[in-house]
């Protein structure tokens, strides 16, 4: 059974009067369940409990730390068809697709717990002292990462588990060794609420205080703007629009203590398909790109929302096939009302740039519940690098070509890109001069380069990089996937001359962790000697 109350420092509560119901995109119908918007008085409640429980939650070992995290993943195991039934019908996004979702969730929880038994995520790095160095001597100087203290997450409303109230910004938050609140998406509220008593479940099983975790329900933007100007927060992930990253972003920075926002944002992942890979390939890439722009109803943050071609005959007639293709397939029901209402708006600015031909046959398709058109527009070099607005994301089954009279052409086109977080080239292997010219350029605008593939599909392994410039993100330093992103939620700091045992163990000189770390230059295990 579905509460619908808000989820704060291991009490369930509903103080408030504001309510909303989860809807079913395919039927539109509302759940019977209401959800209480959380009060101002909550989230406080849910930020001052954090800010207590950092106080001893700071000082647990990775190793038990680890031992919790492997629990949530046990516990999100144990809601089994319940789970996925319910995300299902708020989200519309299929059995598999969800079971698959769950797998990561869990696979990312158990990756950053063998992180955290592995030791070396807080970078120690030792100087020792030169008591003897002239002209002055040398001091004693050891850094590390220590985690920040309470952490807000957004969930995203396209990844209701993998993204969400147990997904990523949750995991390494939790692995840095800081309490975290959930704001929670409207979009799949009940799907929250079985996941949040799940780490609930995992958290008392391992003795955490009651403050580690928070889940606040909402549906205005009050909830989440009350959350992140609470004076006790420490830092944000958030993982949605450019819209509502940005102002958030604008609300931390405004705070009489600025802190982080870590904000992964809409994307365009522009691909580039040169005139030989279309020659060769160009059934095939035709296919692939369709299966990309439609998976998960074009709603990925990876979609590749912009292809770049040199125009001619071979790739006019790639775009007719794209566009059949596009047209034989049956639209996919959006995630809410919200995201089709922006993805409206969106293409029919677009269209009223005026500087788009549309090569999709959109008026003859009939639509069910929350969906949209498969839709491809095409554009010239000239008019996408004059017009900034088709750099606008279309958070939806549809793409815009961008055809280019020459290479130079395409070039200049990559070069107005704005941040993204990937980019793909598609090209023959013995095209290595234009290839590298290509990836030489794209680098500067993106977070992950990608050869004769697609963008779609983030894998959670240790070298994943998801993020990018702004405005993909507002921390391109960062990534919001792989195991790296616990970085975010870590700071370093530096001890000088501090003796042995008063240092953190991942210091002392013994190396009672048996940890990497970086001594004197060199990469090591072994202890030091004094
Ligand atoms: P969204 O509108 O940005 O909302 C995400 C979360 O942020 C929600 O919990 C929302 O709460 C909150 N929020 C939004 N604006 C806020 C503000 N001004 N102040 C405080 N909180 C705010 O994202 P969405 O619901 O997923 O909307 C869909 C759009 O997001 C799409 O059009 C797409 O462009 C983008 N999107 C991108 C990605 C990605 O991975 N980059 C993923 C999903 C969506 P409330 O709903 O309660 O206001």
């Amino acid at each position: 059974m579905i509460s619908g109350q808000n989820l704060i420092a291991g009490q369930w509560s509903a103080q408030g009067n504001e309510v909303f119901a989860s809807i079913n995109p395919r039927t539109k119908a509302e759940s019977t369940v209401r959800f209480f918007n959380a009060t101002d008085g909550e989230i406080d409640l849910a930020v001052r409990q954090a800010a207590r429980a950092f106080k001893t939650m700071r000082l647990t070992t990775a190793a038990a730390r680890a031992a919790f995290l492997e629990s949530a993943a046990d516990e999100i195991e144990k809601l089994g068809p319940a789970l996925i039934e319910m995300a299902d019908a708020e989200t519309g996004l299929g059995q598999p697709r969800l079971e698959g979702e769950r797998a990561r969730t869990t696979h990312q929880l158990r990756l950053f717990a063998n992180l955290l038994r592995e030791g070396a995520f807080v970078e120690a790095i030792i100087d020792t002292a030169m008591p003897n160095r002239t002209p002055a001597p040398r001091p004693d100087i050891r850094r590390m990462l220590i985690p920040l203290g309470p952490v807000a997450a957004f969930g995203a409303s396209n990844f209701p588990l993998a993204f969400s109230v147990g997904g990523g910004d949750t995991a390494s938050a939790f692995a840095a060794g800081c309490p975290v609140i959930v704001k929670a998406h409207p979009g799949h509220p009940g799907t929250s609420e079985l996941v949040a008593r799940a780490i609930l479940s995992a958290g008392e099983k391992h003795g955490l205080p009651p403050g580690f975790f928070s889940m606040i329900q909402g549906d205005s933007v009050r909830v989440g703007q009350t959350l992140v100007k609470h004076p006790q927060l420490e830092a944000v992930g958030f993982t949605g629009s450019l819209r509502g990253g940005r102002a958030l972003f604008d609300t931390a920075a405004r705070r009489p203590r600025p802190i982080p926002v870590f904000a992964e944002m809409g994307s365009l992942n522009p691909m580039v398909i040169s005139p030989r890979a279309l020659a060769v390939r160009g059934e095939d890439i035709a296919a692939g790109l369709v299966n990309s722009v439609t998976l998960g109803c074009g709603q990925f943050c990876t979609k590749p929302g912009l292809v770049f071609v040199v125009d001619d005959a071979v790739s006019q007639a790639f775009i007719t096939r794209v566009a059949e293709l596009m047209d034989q397939r049956q639209p996919g029901v959006l995630l809410n009302q919200a995201v089709l209402a922006h993805l409206s708006a969106d293409v029919e600015r677009t269209r009223a740039t005026g500087h788009v031909s549309e090569r999709t046959a959109t008026d003859a398709v009939v639509l069910e519940g929350y969906s949209f058109p498969n839709t491809i527009f095409q554009t010239t070099a000239e008019q996408f690098i004059r017009d900034e607005s088709l750099q606008n994301e279309h958070f939806g089954p549809v793409t815009l070509f961008v055809m280019c009279p020459t290479p130079d052409a395409l070039f200049e086109a990559v070069d107005s890109l704005d941040g993204t977080l990937t980019a793909t080239v598609h090209s023959e292997a013995e095209e290595t001069g234009l290839t590298g010219e290509l990836f030489s350029r794209l680098r500067e605008k993106s977070g992950r380069l990608i050869w004769n593939s697609f963008p779609t599909g983030v894998e959670v392994v240790h070298a994943m990089q998801h993020g990018g410039p702004y405005p993909a993100t507002t921390a391109p330093q960062t990534t919001s996937v792989g195991m790296t992103a616990i970085k975010r939620f870590m700071r370093p700091i530096a001890f000088q001359d501090l003796p042995d045992d008063l240092l953190p163990d991942a210091l002392q000189n013994a190396n009672p962790l048996n940890i990497w770390r970086i001594v004197d230059n060199q990469f090591t295990r072994d202890p030091i000697r004094p």
